[in-house]
């Protein structure tokens, strides 16, 4: 079976379960062990130095590598069919990290200003700190890409579909706005997921994920993940080691587990997403539903292109104000009003109220996260229970 990235393609199931992972040789364990340990032994100065001079493989000290981690990079990096996949202790830490292995003082990003808040806060503030300019520019209008290009140009940042509006960029529509430049492109795909969307192959050449959500699949872990070729990662890999920000070798440990069933957690999120947005399309209290399997989307064509499905993420406008959406919210009695998403169970929250209450109000009505929008990260429960519990939620 394939313990690394394969050279037969196995089904994205067979992956989720094999590969990246190699029989423990000491103990012949079917499942990897947890290397709870900050520090490796060697036999002998010679070896330490081999290993320090990089002439031979061998663990150090966790903050650089473990071997628990590394079977979780080789999985995620099969998965997104990248090279080499690094992981790190939350999406920001990945996201940040990835960010500042690519720019330096001087530099100009262009990002899409629909990025997860903290992604906009770690762009607009932070980087203005260290004298990095950034452009934002509409998720809607890819074409202001070039315009907002400048010679000093080196990434371009999306995330698609967005959170928490669901918006769709066309990945090699950018590409192409991108030829004869430097600047590369990274991609959030935590809410696509590598079983909807492999930017790579769309012509990214970085991913980014919240591992914390569909790749951990349990809300039990944070967790974060950089996939990109061998070049990129090596230069992220030192940023991790300066920085600090590796994943802690247990909760690695649970994310392999959570990929285990990746595939079957993804095909019933598509599914009950798909049912749900459905459901409240036709339902007369909701004004609009943002979902990117519908129709009704306006990139409903690109999602079509370059997604496999749409996944377990919605949202949606009641028909009334900010305080009766979070009447809605309060009146749910399955469905719990929590931040995060991509977990096994369903939930709710007002945006403003959480992933965007330190985006400034002016950049958030700019990004259309009025205060009645309600976004659902919709689990795997049966889609009836769901639909019932947001009817009732809806009708009272
Ligand atoms: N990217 C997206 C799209 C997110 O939704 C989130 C968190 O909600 C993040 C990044 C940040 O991830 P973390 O909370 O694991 O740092």
């Amino acid at each position: 079976m394939p313990r690394r990235t394969s050279a037969k393609r196995y089904g994205i199931s067979t992956r989720s379960v094999h590969a990246g992972e190699e029989t423990d040789p000491t103990s012949r364990s079917v499942v990897t062990p947890i290397y709870q340990t900050s520090t490796f032994e060697f036999p002998s100065t010679r070896v330490l130095l081999e290993v320090m001079r990089r002439k031979r493989r061998g663990n150090v000290y966790t903050r650089w590598w473990n071997p628990t981690n590394q079977a979780a990079e080789r999985k995620i990096a099969d998965l997104e069919e990248a090279e080499e996949a690094l992981l790190f202790s939350s999406g920001m830490g990945a996201i940040s990290s990835a960010i500042l292995s690519v720019v330096s003082a001087g530099d100009h990003v262009v990002s899409m200003r629909d990025v997860y808040g903290a992604t906009f806060e770690f762009m607009s503030e932070f980087l203005a700190k260290i004298n990095v300019n950034v452009t934002f520019i509409d998720a809607n209008h890819p074409e202001e890409v070039k315009q907002a290009l400048r010679d000093n140009t080196k990434l371009v940042y999306l995330e698609t579909p967005t959170n928490p509006t669901l918006k769709v960029t066309d990945i090699q529509g950018i590409k192409k706005q991108l030829v004869g430049r430097r600047a590369k492109i990274a991609v959030d795909n935590t809410f696509a997921t590598p079983y909807n969307q492999r930017p790579l192959k769309l012509g990214a050449d970085i991913v980014v994920h919240s591992a914390t959500k569909y790749l951990g699949g349990h809300a039990d872990i944070t967790a974060g993940v950089i996939a990109g070729n061998r070049n990129f990662i090596t230069e992220a890999y030192e940023t991790r080691k300066l920085l600090g920000g590796i994943l802690d070798p247990h909760a690695a440990w649970l994310l392999i587990r959570g990929l285990k069933t990746f595939d079957l957690r993804m095909r019933r999120h598509n599914e009950n997403g798909m049912k749900v947005a459905q459901f409240l399309s036709k339902h007369p209290k909701v004004r609009q539903v943002f979902y990117p399997g519908l129709p009704s989307h306006p990139k409903y064509k690109i999602a079509k292109k370059q997604m496999r499905g749409f996944g377990g993420m919605l949202s949606f406008l009641p028909r009334g104000d900010g305080k009766y959406a979070s009447r809605i919210i309060d009146r749910l009695s399955l469905i719990k009003l929590a931040p995060s998403l991509g977990g096994v169970e369903t939930l709710a929250c007002q945006p403003w109220t959480l992933s965007h209450f330190y985006v400034p109000k002016k950049e958030r009505m700019k990004a259309g996260i009025v205060d009645e929008l309600i976004r659902l990260s919709i689990g795997i429960e049966d889609a009836d229970d769901i639909i019932a519990d947001l009817d009732q939620a809806l009708s009272g």
